[in-house]
């Protein structure tokens, strides 16, 4: 079978995917379980449903999303046909990292095997359960000159992008992002970088206090604070601050117990590595909240933070953990100081009843995407373009656009022969006047 141009076939291809992971559900779940204690109820609704959902709107829409596109002539070039085609990359490598292990490996091959292109797929080599799981699903159902799965470390990625592709597809770090731009470069190769950021999540003083601290918890204590898009840092108008930090508490021992180490809704931290760098963020004098930890399990509780010095560590780079730290603010103009003191973010999210301070907001700072009023939800909608700005990232994916990234789109004008209009070839002589008059006329 063609995968580049029979759309029949990756169709059915697509369908066997979602099949097969229909099956292998169960050891998806405790694949994550057993890579960083993820809970059933978080890999089903982040990674395996998430992936579900993506398959059969793909299966859906693949066939219209594929067709030639009709698009009005330039009116200088009727009569004409005009036509967008998209035609699949080529080769195309994907590499991704561990904390959505499963979503963010899959998703983008989905979109890639969509579009007609070949795929190579380099999970983390920190989720290892997850990437067994990933690699024999792919075996099972792709020939390996359409899909494969390469496992293995940095050195093993460094390898790969030492090889000619025609797109790279890439989320992590922006400091390998970097990399992987850079080895993308001496071949012009495209890429979509899906980094990360320092998200702004502010909350003023009309805000729903107890509402917005439940979205809060939920947002930056899902998956042990380890998501690209979770709230980084609150900052909170200081007369909202003390009944905020209350509500804070109380939905983090409503979501998580009086010990969330042995809650089965907390995951922990992926590695010794990354839990050591949380643990030194963590000034014991600035707690309001939490701050236990267990090294022998990589745990490390919901912890508040009270945070007046933006010199500190934890307000340096992204914090990728269960540490939220409150800055207080009294101004206006203290936000947007603060948030210019960062790259620009892969999120941003207000808590306000005050549309026009919101609009403000939204005017004024760049951002990849965010919510009012919540958090993280604006990752769920297929209709809105998802991917960072700036330092959090190139290019944006979801729905269709996903599609589209993974195709090259090829415009087509498609001339009659029965008329040939002389005005645009030489000798010119005579025909400025009029051909001004026609160009000032569109
Ligand atoms: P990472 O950059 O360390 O690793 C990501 C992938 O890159 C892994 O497969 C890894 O093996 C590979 N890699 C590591 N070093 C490499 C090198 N020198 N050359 C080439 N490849 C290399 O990121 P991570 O720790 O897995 O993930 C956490 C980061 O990812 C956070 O910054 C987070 O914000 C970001 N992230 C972004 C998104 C998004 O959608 N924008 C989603 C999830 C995570």
């Amino acid at each position: 079978m063609n995968y580049k141009s029979d759309i029949g076939y990756r169709k059915q291809i697509l369908t066997r995917i979602l099949n097969t992971i229909i099956v292998h559900e169960n050891e998806i779940v405790s694949a994550l379980k057993a890579d960083f204690n993820k809970p059933e109820f978080e890999t089903v609704v982040t990674e395996t449903s998430y992936v579900i959902s993506d398959l059969k709107n793909t299966i859906k829409n693949i066939s219209t999303w594929a067709k030639p596109k009709s698009v009005f002539p330039f009116v200088l070039n009727i009569p004409s046909s005009d036509t967008i085609y998209k035609e699949p990359y080529g080769k195309v490598l994907v590499i991704s990292p561990w904390n959505y292990p499963f979503q963010l490996a899959l998703c983008p091959v989905i979109a890639a095997v969509a579009a007609g292109n070949q795929v190579v797929l380099k999970p983390s080599e920190l989720t290892p359960n997850t990437a067994a799981i990933i690699h024999k699903i792919i075996s099972e159902v792709f020939p390996e000159d359409h899909v494969s799965v390469i496992q293995g470390n940095a050195e093993v990625a460094t390898q790969l992008l030492e090889q000619r592709w025609d797109y790279i597809f890439f989320t992590g770090s922006v400091a390998v992002g970097k990399i992987v731009a850079q080895a993308a470069a001496k071949n012009l190769t495209p890429v979509t970088l899906e980094l990360g950021g320092k998200n702004p999540c502010i909350v003023d003083e009309t805000a729903n206090l107890q509402l917005a601290a439940k979205r809060i918890v939920w947002g930056k204590f899902v998956n042990c604070g380890q998501t690209c898009i979770a709230p980084d840092y609150i900052l909170v108008h200081q007369k909202s601050k003390s009944q905020f930090i209350n509500y804070l508490k109380a939905e983090i021992t409503n979501a998580y117990g009086e010990n969330p180490e042995i809650s089965p809704d907390f995951a922990r931290i992926i590695n010794t590595k990354n839990w050591t760098r949380l643990v030194k963020m963590i000034e014991p004098d600035k707690v309001i909240f939490g701050g236990q930890y267990n090294n022998e399990t990589n745990y490390l509780a919901p912890t508040l933070i009270e945070e007046n010095n933006l010199d500190s560590l934890i307000m340096q780079d992204e914090i990728f953990g269960p540490i939220l730290p409150i800055v207080t603010y009294t101004e206006e103009s203290e936000i947007d100081s603060i948030i210019a003191r960062y790259e620009k973010p892969l999120g941003l999210y207000i808590f306000s009843e005050r549309k026009k301070f919101c609009d403000t907001i939204i005017a004024k700072h760049s951002f990849g995407g965010g919510c009012i009023n919540d958090t993280m939800i604006h990752f769920s909608n297929k209709k809105l373009p998802f991917g960072g700005v700036g330092h959090s990232g190139i290019g944006a994916y979801h729905g269709k656009l996903s599609f589209d990234i993974f195709s090259h789109h090829k415009g087509v004008v498609k001339k009659a022969t029965w008329i040939d209009l002389p005005l645009r070839y030489a000798p010119y002589k005579g025909k400025l006047a009029t051909v001004k008059k026609i160009l000032n006329w569109l």
